[in-house]
């Protein structure tokens, strides 16, 4: 039974409209115990408990009315005097007032309108339109960005909307990570414009239900993308702050090996002594996405982020299938608390990637690992990658041929038969075990933790596959295994600690491409860090690395100041 003293504004509600004889079905047979559980309420449900169409649309427009919150007056001055008024959400409960980290500086920038000119249009969302643009500095250089505009209604913009996208652009004015979304300014026209980073390949859900001729994404690459989203996780987190609204949809590629976390209006500060944000009024969620603490007390946390983490962790690996579809979203809590239901296991997944989100979905959210956890638990269960060794064409197996690189799903040294992915054509299926030599056992493969490898991206193809001809990654192992020689080693491991988030296979070709010389090596990877970071040539991201003495991160900080 869920708790009735939660559902007084139900009660008041309803019997404002005189439909007080509604409360009981509503709340005990379509579970709707918050306002924004109507959001996917139908019309068939309330005929269900015998509610007339009238009586439907004058309840619809009371939720609107309910929901619509304050409604913020001077919100030019909120954004140039600054937020903390304005970050409440209604009726917080007083250990959770919102109180965001206080903005360095102002905004990072006030874009003049005119210097911002809207191109295509990209999407849209609960704010408004998000279009492609070009912004022109003063220095005549023109910057590629996306511009989302708020959306203005006749009486200028909704107090809730305004809220939220004021909030966005307080959050994101403040954030500073390879993997999460640039803010570069802020345009105070009519409408308001937040000027961002342009992700030019859009989102990654897009990109996963693409359509043919589209090839899927290698699952190294998912695996990749896990792994950067880990780390602007846990940079968020350790900033204080809860995502709420972690999915495929607010991931945006900025590259094809780069993607970045955006979608902040969600954002909230983590609160009180216990670190969780507590919802004080009626708002949009993701159901689906959601934690079981999420839907029933609306309790958010960074282990509820964690908890959505899993699910685009699923989401990437069903082809951007909708978690729970058909699941009617009162029914989800229901499937996660009575039936201890949790999704399924994608065929592309393997069991050690289900196993951790498994472990994203424990009911307790002490019981699920953090997000630094996380990064160290996804090195442990990265798919081994093997090269073919033979043509294999039976009728019913994987076809490949010598030198396709091939991510191994499933498959243990005492198995003969393996199931994985072609790097080459994208095909999924099961083939002999002789067929393939695995070249990247994860066993092998250091733990990394800290921000992700960004420079994985000059290593491999548009695609997620290492560079070269095939056959190409496994000139890179030392003969003899990758570990076999200690002074390899050795100055792998010092490259590796040197040069944050890259891998052991970049480490290696750095010192290969050097000789040996491991300072060379650490330099050039910086280099390449800093290149793929920036709009910047190599030679200037050399330039401003020796002006910075190699120190990665202040010369990250001066390059993604500069546009
Ligand atoms: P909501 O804000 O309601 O959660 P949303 O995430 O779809 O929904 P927006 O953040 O407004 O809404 O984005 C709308 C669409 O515009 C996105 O789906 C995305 O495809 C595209 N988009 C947003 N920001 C960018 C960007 N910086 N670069 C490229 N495309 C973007």
């Amino acid at each position: 039974m869920l708790p009735e003293a939660g559902s007084l504004w139900l009660l008041r509600l309803l019997r404002d409209l005189q439909l007080a004889q509604f409360y009981r079905p509503i709340l005990e047979e379509l579970n709707v115990t918050r306002p924004e559980h109507f959001d996917f309420v139908r019309a068939e449900d309330l005929d269900g408990i015998g509610m007339g169409r009238p009586a439907q649309r004058r309840l619809a427009e009371a939720l609107k009315r309910h929901r619509s919150g304050l409604k913020s007056k001077n919100w030019v001055y909120k954004i140039l005097g600054g937020f903390a008024s304005g970050q409440k959400e209604t009726t917080p409960p007083s250990d959770s007032l919102p109180s965001l980290p206080e903005p360095d500086g102002r905004l990072k920038c006030l874009i003049p309108d005119r210097a911002v000119c809207r191109g295509e249009l990209l999407g849209s969302g609960c704010f408004g339109m998000v279009h492609r643009g070009l912004w022109t500095l003063p220095s005549g250089q023109t910057v590629p960005v996306a511009v989302k505009s708020l959306r203005v209604g006749p009486e200028g913009p909704e107090g809730t909307e305004l809220e939220d996208f004021l909030r966005e652009v307080s959050v994101m004015m403040n954030l500073e990570h390879p993997h999460v979304l640039r803010l570069h300014g802020l345009v105070l026209g009519q409408p308001l414009q937040m000027v961002m980073e342009l992700a030019p390949l859009g989102s990654l859900h897009a990109r996963l239900t693409a359509p043919a001729p589209t090839p899927p994404l290698a699952l190294a690459l998912l695996c990749l993308f896990l792994r950067q989203v880990a780390g602007a996780m846990a940079y968020l987190g350790a900033r204080g702050l809860v995502h709420r609204d972690l999915a495929t949809r607010n991931l945006l590629l900025a590259s094809p090996r780069t993607i970045k976390v955006a979608d902040f209006g969600l954002v909230r500060p983590l609160g009180g002594a216990r670190g969780r944000y507590i919802m004080g009024g009626p708002r949009r969620i993701p159901f689906a996405w959601c934690a079981p603490e999420s839907l029933r007390h609306g309790a958010f946390s960074s282990a509820s982020d964690v908890w959505m983490y899993g699910v685009t962790l699923w989401e990437m690996f069903a082809g951007g299938e909708e978690p729970w579809a058909g699941v009617p979203p009162y029914l989800i809590l229901q499937r996660l608390e009575k039936d201890r239901a949790r999704l399924p296991r994608p065929p592309l997944c393997s069991r050690a990637l289900y196993t951790l989100a498994l472990r994203c979905w424990a009911y307790h959210p002490a019981d699920r690992p953090t997000f630094s956890d996380l990064e160290g638990l996804l090195q442990e269960a990265w798919p081994p990658e093997g090269r073919c060794v033979r043509e294999v064409m039976e009728p019913g197996a994987l076809r490949m041929e010598p030198g396709d690189p091939i991510t191994i799903i499933e498959g243990s040294p005492d198995s003969t038969t393996w199931k994985g992915q072609n790097g080459r054509t994208f095909k999924v299926g099961s083939f002999a075990a002789s067929a393939v030599t695995l070249v990247d056992l994860p066993a092998t493969r250091p733990i990394l933790r800290g921000t992700p490898a960004r420079g994985e991206r000059h290593q491999r193809n548009a695609d997620g596959h290492p560079v070269g001809a095939p056959g190409a990654s496994k000139a890179t192992i030392p003969s003899g295994g990758p570990l076999s020689d200690p002074e390899l080693q050795r100055r792998v491991m010092e490259v590796e600690l040197s040069v944050h988030g890259v891998t052991y296979q970049e480490c290696q070709a750095a010192l290969r491409a050097t000789g040996g010389d491991v300072v060379s090596a650490i330099r050039n990877l910086k280099v390449e860090q800093l290149f793929y970071l920036s709009s910047w040539s190599r030679a200037d991201c050399r330039r401003i690395l020796e002006r910075y003495q190699w120190d990665l991160s202040a010369a990250s900080r001066y390059v993604l100041a500069r546009p």
